[in-house]
């Protein structure tokens, strides 16, 4: 593997590979790499000749100033995880790099009405700045295939509308969500909970999985009010449990029978919030 700091290194490169024919896939992270992160390398170097991996924790995505400052950063350890997963390349750019001119008076994307709900609604301005580093290391890496994991619902959505708006040819490939033993998503912010928080965590999942069991046609209202409560009283502060139609993400107060649906969560555990979803008939 070897380790890039600069966009145009980056760049030359790549030109190199992609003149000796290879094909070029891309797996955005933001460090503190776990199994997960690992498993998108994998899929990526299965289906690309070259894996790009991007460790770069993106301050323009953090609506909250304090979980920035709190967000785990392992760089060393990435480092020697990645030199021993199938990863070809690790980028690792500094803020400047990325942002040249600055954070201020950044571009704007209209994402419309996945910026009204759920992450869009509670993480103002988070989707702007996913879409405002993504614009930036897409137009670096220019990848055949895009990698990123489910866990991410709405921001795999969000992303399916940048590639349209930048006009580029890369595919994006949606990776199963990775789960530990107990059920709860891998996430970079597991590692700041208590080990009493963390054995709540899992909680997240069995609500999911109880809404997708009981799932039947009609109104959801009390299907999505049961978890809600589930999650408050074991002091979950629950930011939103949705059921929403899988391709659109319009939220659903009843459910048709077929339409294929996804449920959706975020809620705190203490000062870390969680966010996991479930696709549930399909
Ligand atoms: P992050 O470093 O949290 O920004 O995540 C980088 C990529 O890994 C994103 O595409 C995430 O959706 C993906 N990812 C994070 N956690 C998981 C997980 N538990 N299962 C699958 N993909 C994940």
């Amino acid at each position: 593997m070897i380790s890039i700091h600069k966009a145009q290194h980056l760049i030359d490169y790549l030109l190199k590979q992609r003149n000796r024919g290879h094909s070029i896939g891309f797996v955005p992270t933001m460090g503190a790499l776990h199994t997960a992160h690992i498993s998108l390398v994998d899929r990526c170097a299965c289906e690309c000749d070259i894996t790009v991996c991007s460790i770069f924790v993106n301050p323009t995505q953090f609506n909250d100033p304090s979980d920035y400052d709190k967000y785990p950063v392992t760089l060393d350890q990435d480092i020697h995880r990645l030199a021993a997963s199938r990863a070809t390349v690790l980028y690792a750019p500094t803020v400047s790099e990325v942002y040249p001119a600055g954070m201020s008076a950044l571009e704007q994307y209209d994402l419309g009405y996945l910026e009204s709900v759920m992450e869009g609604r509670f993480r103002p301005g988070h989707f702007q700045g996913v879409c405002q580093v993504m614009s930036r290391l897409l137009k670096a890496v220019d990848p055949d295939k895009l990698f990123m994991g489910q866990k991410d619902y709405q921001q795999c959505m969000v992303i399916g509308k940048l590639l349209g708006y930048l006009n580029i040819k890369t595919q994006l490939v949606t990776c199963p969500t990775q789960r530990e033993r107990d059920g709860l998503a891998m996430s970079s912010r597991n590692t700041r909970l208590t080990p009493e928080q963390r054995g709540r965590a899992p909680l997240i999942f069995q609500v999911l999985s109880a809404i997708k069991a009981r799932l039947v046609r009609g109104n959801l209202t009390q299907l999505r009010q049961e978890a809600i409560n589930k999650l408050a009283n074991s002091g979950f502060r629950v930011e939103y449990v949705e059921i929403a139609d899988a391709s659109t993400l319009q939220l659903l107060n009843e459910w048709d029978g077929t339409t294929p649906t996804v449920a959706l969560v975020a809620a705190f555990l203490g000062e870390v919030r969680l966010i996991d979803n479930m696709l549930l008939n399909n």
